[in-house]
């Protein structure tokens, strides 16, 4: 059985570790800083065999130098010359096996133009989508423009309902904020607020979500539902879903 539990790094960040009952060999994605990988590594008698990266971010890289010294794992990760340590590039369409699983890599333009998500049907079916899918938002557009990243999110909700979404930041609380702005009076955003706070009172994740739930909260993939768009619709143009998209991730950069 293929277990995923996230390793906290930095203030928000989460390393997601994949690891197997019947081989002492782990897989993480991500892994923007080595110390708390390597000590859960030692802590459990475990080693690194294989690393995902999703996007050339430092917070999501930084840790490989040090992991590949130590471990010598497979690095696979976008195509993008600039991103130091990846052996094995990958792209839209390719299948790689990790951990028994065969992935499907999705390129995801948007908050980076490397960026690739990684998604493996099965039960239940995983997604890891880095920076790109955000539970109740998504990434700020640092390389790529608004169309971009709409057809990427829009390419991700169509993947099965019950995937589970492994963000890479624990930004929901605060995400969720702006959800109830714009995406007034949907009950549903109001009981992710509940649940959400309760978890993060326990110190607990509200990762992962999956995509049946962000469907529901997440305004970023809720452009056409008349809520949001007749919220957004005080913040800028509205006319087609892509012009909603822009309009709501601007109004959330200065929210
Ligand atoms: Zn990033
Ligand atoms: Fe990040």
């Amino acid at each position: 059985m293929l277990s995923v539990t996230p390793i906290p790094a930095f203030s928000d960040n989460y390393i997601w570790l994949l690891r197997q009952d019947s081989t002492p060999e782990v897989c993480v994605v991500d892994p923007g800083d080595a110390a708390p990988v390597i000590d859960l590594l030692e802590r459990e008698g475990r080693t690194l065999s294989t690393v995902l990266i999703t996007h050339h971010h430092h917070d999501h890289t930084g840790g490989l130098p040090e992991l590949i010294e130590r471990y010598s794992p497979r690095v696979i990760g976008p195509d993008n010359p600039s991103l130091a340590g990846i052996d094995e590039t990958v792209g839209d369409g390719d299948e790689i096996r990790v951990m028994g699983r065969l992935l499907e890599v999705h390129a995801v333009p948007g908050h980076t133009l490397d960026h690739i998500a990684y998604f493996t049907a099965g039960i239940p079916p995983l997604l890891f989508c880095g920076d790109t899918l955000f539970s109740a938002g998504c990434g700020r557009l640092f390389e790529g423009t608004p169309d971009q990243m709409h057809a990427s999110l829009a390419r991700l909700a169509t993947l099965p309902d019950d995937t589970l979404v492994f963000a890479a930041h624990e930004y929901t609380l605060a995400n969720l904020n702006f959800a109830r702005a714009a995406d007034p009076e949907n009950p549903d955003v109001e009981q992710a607020v509940e649940e959400c706070r309760r978890a993060r009172e326990l110190d607990r994740p509200t990762l992962p979500s999956s995509l049946g739930r962000e469907k529901r909260i997440n305004p970023f993939l809720r452009c056409d539902a008349d809520s949001v768009r007749r919220a957004a619709s005080a913040h800028g143009d509205t006319d087609t879903s892509e012009a909603t998209f822009a309009t709501l991730r601007a109004w959330k950069d200065h929210f």
